[in-house]
């Protein structure tokens, strides 16, 4: 098991569209407990294969901190079957750490995808793992909360955007530490 570096706004894979998986190696499953762990580093619900540099149809995900009875899952090509209703609630993200702001989702949706053992399964969400998971997939497909951020927010967070995207570009060219 390892902890992974967590990419920033700014490093490049971010706004990668993720891709298929077609075969659920070691490697995606290795890949898989890292993100678990990386995740629960960070003290995240939800975890996409971008933020951690890779570009793999690949999330996890465990509310349990906000949804006592939800557990821990892994989607693999997720695709969203349907959606209804609409809500909007504060988001934050691992990738850009101190910004925070209101996303316009819907409510409840219905999802298809394998889980860590390739067997495909489907589920109708909503509540906070509905959120999750919307923001997870938002990931696997390059867009990131600044882009629900409606002009005002967008305004109030340039600079601290700027900021991260420095960081980010440095994650890029491998001169971090961690
Ligand atoms: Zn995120």
């Amino acid at each position: 098991m390892a902890l992974l570096e967590i990419k920033k706004f700014g490093c490049p894979v971010l706004r990668q569209k993720a891709t298929l998986i077609c075969d659920i190696t070691d490697e995606v499953q290795q890949l898989i407990e890292d993100m678990f762990a990386t995740m629960y580093a960070a003290e995240g619900v939800g975890l996409a294969a971008q933020q951690v540099g890779f570009t793999e149809r690949l999330l996890v995900l465990d509310v349990r901190p906000r949804d006592p009875l939800s557990e821990p899952l892994a989607f693999i090509n997720p695709e969203i079957l349907w959606t209804e209703g609409e809500c909007i609630g504060e988001e934050g993200c691992l990738s850009l750490p101190g910004i925070v702001g209101d996303v316009r989702r819907p409510a409840q949706i219905g999802v298809r995808a394998l889980d860590g053992n390739g067997r495909e399964f489907e589920m109708d969400l909503d509540g906070i793992v509905a959120k999750a998971l919307q923001h997870e997939i938002d990931h696997l497909n390059g867009v990131l909360i600044v882009e629900h951020f409606n002009a005002i927010k967008r305004n109030l967070v340039r600079g601290q955007l700027r900021k991260l995207q420095r960081e980010g570009k440095r994650q890029a060219l491998g001169l971090t530490y961690k």
